[in-house]
């Protein structure tokens, strides 16, 4: 045992397993839990515990949501006709925070990956399709520029040419294989801003 306590030594463990904590963090965190008393552990367990009661995901566009359709879905100030389609919930908040974007999303729910098993079935394309109507003028493909990414990309401007909509991929702002999310809100800006209509 390399804590006192069993139960300490648990939710260190815990904590570990979470993206970006490692073992000394894991262990301020405790530390500061036991610290702090126990309002603000029933708190922080309360907001766990209510992620997943309350939050879901969005029908329609598969963004994170406690009212299904989403807050974005429901917007009729939003125009309907450009869909730009993202990877997970946290690119949609990105290109959210940059505030240049004011047409609706589409989250995928990851990207193919051959080598990982991950086909079409595994994410949200056929949804896709089925929000796809004469109304809807451009496709904003927003994937990660990752191999993946890029696979994706390419996969659904084929998918998408046969019903004459534009499809434009965002610029190359962003690095190869970076992630939207680490980019700040001026690159992610124009590279919105460069979006090039893909070629097939
Ligand atoms: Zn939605």
């Amino acid at each position: 045992l390399e804590y006192s306590s069993r139960t300490l030594e648990l939710l260190i463990e815990a904590l570990c397993r979470l993206p970006g904590i490692g073992a000394k963090s894991a262990q301020r965190i405790a530390l500061h839990l036991i610290q702090e008393g126990k309002g603000e552990a029933e708190q922080l367990a309360q907001a766990i515990l209510d992620l997943h009661n309350k939050v879901s995901s969005c029908s329609i566009c598969f963004n994170l949501t406690e009212e299904d359709p989403c807050a974005i879905c429901r917007d009729p100030k939003r125009d309907e006709s450009r869909i730009c389609v993202l990877e997970e919930p946290k690119d949609l908040l990105a290109i959210e925070r940059t505030g240049i974007f004011r047409g609706k999303y589409h989250v995928l729910g990851g990207v193919l990956s051959p080598l990982d098993g991950i086909g079409e079935s595994h994410l949200h394309i056929q949804e896709l399709m089925k929000r796809m109507h004469p109304g809807i003028s451009e496709i904003i493909i927003a994937t990660n520029p990752t191999v993946e990414g890029e696979l994706t990309a390419a996969y659904l401007a084929r998918l998408l040419k046969p019903l004459s909509v534009k499809v434009t991929r965002i610029a190359r702002g962003i690095p190869y294989g970076g992630s939207l999310e680490f980019n700040d809100m001026v690159t992610l800006s124009k590279a919105m801003e460069g979006r090039l209509e893909v070629e097939s």
